[in-house]
């Protein structure tokens, strides 16, 4: 396990249930959803559509699964050593879905 040191915290939730009060404001309750998450590192911007995440209901503020965040991470690392600056992609990657190692 490596572990990254980005600071990543912003939309993180380790647990993610639909129905979870809603941090933003006081009457919302995440349900399922998709987002449209925009990754920037330097020179490098990936507008990812459709990445699965709870949604507030009232507010709109979303919530993205560790493992969302990691494939995101993983996404931009992959644009960036290509030197891309702007790509926009959906999140279901054309590849099979699999064991990526
Ligand atoms: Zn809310």
């Amino acid at each position: 396990m490596e572990t990254d040191l980005d600071q990543r915290d912003e939309h993180v939730e380790t647990s993610l249930t639909p129905g979870h009060p809603c941090r933003q404001c006081p009457e919302g309750t995440y349900e399922k959803g998709t987002v449209t998450e925009t990754l920037e590192r330097g020179d490098t911007v990936v507008v990812v559509k459709d990445v699965p995440a709870l949604v507030c209901d009232v507010c709109g503020n979303s919530l993205l699964a560790e493992e969302e965040v990691e494939r995101l991470q993983r996404i931009l690392e992959q644009a960036e050593a290509q030197s891309v600056e702007l790509q926009s992609r959906r999140y279901q990657p054309l590849q099979e879905v699999g064991k990526n190692c």
